[in-house]
């Protein structure tokens, strides 16, 4: 990965991390995207997420079709450690 996705403009007027900065546009959720990597086959991924961090989430990797975990913002394997769930 190299750099990040914030843009700073004459000396930092414009600023993503701060919603009172722009009236216009109402910032209830802190919306984000992630890049991680599929487990299964690699492909990266861009998660969109409202949440701070990802504490257990399943999705499914639109490339191979198969489902993982994404624990405290990492993908997981959904087998990988995990026991049966339970329903
Ligand atoms: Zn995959």
């Amino acid at each position: 990965m190299a750099g990040s996705a914030i843009f700073v403009a004459d000396g930092g007027h414009f600023r993503f991390n701060t919603p009172m900065a722009a009236p216009r546009r109402e910032v209830k959720l802190p919306y984000r995207e992630m890049n991680i990597g599929c487990p299964h086959c690699r492909a990266p991924l861009i998660i969109g997420t409202v949440m701070d961090r990802i504490l257990l989430s399943r999705r499914t990797c639109p490339k191979c079709g198969k489902e993982f975990l994404i624990e405290n913002d990492v993908p997981k394997k959904p087998d990988g450690g995990l026991k049966k769930e339970l329903f």
